[in-house]
């Protein structure tokens, strides 16, 4: 048994497996009902397929219930009570926080949290910053514009909440963001890991070693790279500390984390969540580890726009392995693997551009740059890999086209089509890289 101190909520975290299921079904129940009874978006679905609270009583009741999309949201959106319409659950004068998605993926679907939800938020975030060993004796540096787009919002709070000292530095840029940290010895900061890799570059523009600052921790969002052990592992050598993972949706709030034991994934917040993988044929419960499926999930505490099995079209597997920490919360392995709409086959073979990541960044001799294009030539698929040479290995194309073809080769079983770029030339991102197009759509 661990020291209790180590978890924020010893009970929700510890909570035995039993207990923890009769937990979680008394939870969805009661959101359930709470959304049939007062959103005019749920209740259509639900009356379409004839289903109402009373017929939701054990976990086989729960796959009866339909399933919801970002789609769902935006065609129940942009109507009264504006904006959010038939999604929303409680009067418009009970919501008192707003966000959006980021849009990456359509039209953004809007927010509305009440107060008691957006508590539930920080609180949901205290539970892993706590975890990956944040405490009242960090300097928080947040190197993020925050506006309406959710990120950062709720890690500012929990920040805050677990009594850390936080500093926004919104509105700075990358270079004035990292002298920041420096000046005011920054003990943490959150970044998606594009970004942490870009700041550490901009230290080095600067004659600094990022990992002179004295960060002992970073929290990564937004993009699964914190989970790539190639991409984590470069993060870890450039600032000499901890990188953790996390991961969530505006929608649904945080619902993956990993520890400082570090399990190899991200734990599932089951005190806070209904986390469902689902066989990507069939649809049917996977419980065993090592088997690729569909994410589905349902916040039991948000009330405001309450999100019930929801289809979040990210792909993950579940451990063979519990964690040391003593969380009794089950680990995805390698956290999320990639998305549904991002696995495609090329020709014939099923292709996830996470694989590529992993190869990228396991040469020191590439940037962290790239970009992944798939296209069809005549009828035939072709994918062509953009890679910058990191600086000091200008003039090897040749062998590190060579090295990574195997390697590509072997985790992919495809051919690719390389072309170098010189170093700082393609993209650089801040939120939410697109590295990957399917031009054959
Ligand atoms: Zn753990």
């Amino acid at each position: 048994m661990q020291s209790l101190d180590i978890y924020w909520n010893p009970i929700l975290e510890t909570m035995p497996v039993e207990k923890l299921r009769e937990l979680q079904l008394v939870k969805f129940k009661r959101i359930f009902k709470w959304a049939y009874d007062r959103s005019r978006l749920y209740r259509k679905l639900y009356d379409a397929v004839g289903l109402t609270p009373e017929d939701v009583r054990t976990w086989d009741d729960i796959r009866k219930v339909p399933m919801i999309e970002k789609e769902n949201y935006r065609e129940a959106q942009y109507k009264e009570p504006w904006p959010y319409g038939d999604s929303l659950c409680v009067p418009l004068e009970e919501v008192t926080v707003y966000h959006q998605t980021s849009g990456t993926t359509g039209q953004p679907i809007f927010q509305p949290d009440t107060w008691q939800d957006w508590e539930w938020w920080a609180e949901t975030w205290c539970q892993f910053l706590w975890a990956m060993g944040f405490r009242n004796t960090d300097r928080v540096f947040l190197p993020f514009g925050y506006n309406v787009f959710v990120a950062f919002w709720a890690g500012h709070y929990a920040a805050e909440k677990i009594g850390c000292e936080v500093v926004s530095g919104a509105l700075l840029n990358t270079e004035e963001r990292v002298l920041k940290m420096k000046e005011l010895k920054a003990t943490a900061f959150m970044a998606t890991p594009t970004y942490v890799l870009g700041m550490a570059d901009a230290c080095r523009k600067l004659g600094m070693d990022p990992r002179d600052l004295g960060i002992k921790k970073i929290l990564c969002a937004g993009e699964p790279g914190a989970s790539v052990p190639t991409t984590k592992k470069r993060m870890e050598e450039a600032w000499g500390c901890n990188v953790y993972d996390h991961v969530g949706a505006t929608e649904m709030g945080a619902w993956g984390y990993e520890c400082n034991y570090k399990p190899g994934g991200l734990h599932v917040n089951e005190g806070f969540f209904l986390v469902e993988l689902l066989d990507l044929e069939t649809g049917e419960p996977i419980e065993e580890p090592n088997k690729l499926g569909k994410i589905v999930l349902t916040s039991f505490d948000r009330m405001a726009q309450p999100c019930i099995r929801y289809d979040s079209k990210d792909v993950a597997m579940w451990s063979e392995n519990s964690c040391a920490c003593g969380r009794t919360h089950r680990v995805f392995k390698g956290g999320v693997q990639g998305r549904t709409d991002h696995i495609t086959k090329v020709k014939g073979v099923l292709f996830s551009p996470v694989s590529v990541e992993e190869a990228v960044r396991s040469m020191h001799q590439l940037g962290n740059e790239y970009e992944l294009i798939v296209k069809k030539d005549g009828e035939i698929d072709k994918i062509i890999l953009k890679y910058e040479l990191a600086p000091g290995c200008e003039g090897q194309e040749k062998e590190v086209e060579a090295d990574l073809a195997k390697i590509l080769r072997i985790k992919t079983n495809l051919n690719f089509i390389f072309e170098s770029h010189p170093y700082g030339s393609l993209p650089r991102y801040q939120v939410k890289a697109k590295r990957f197009q399917d031009l054959r759509k």
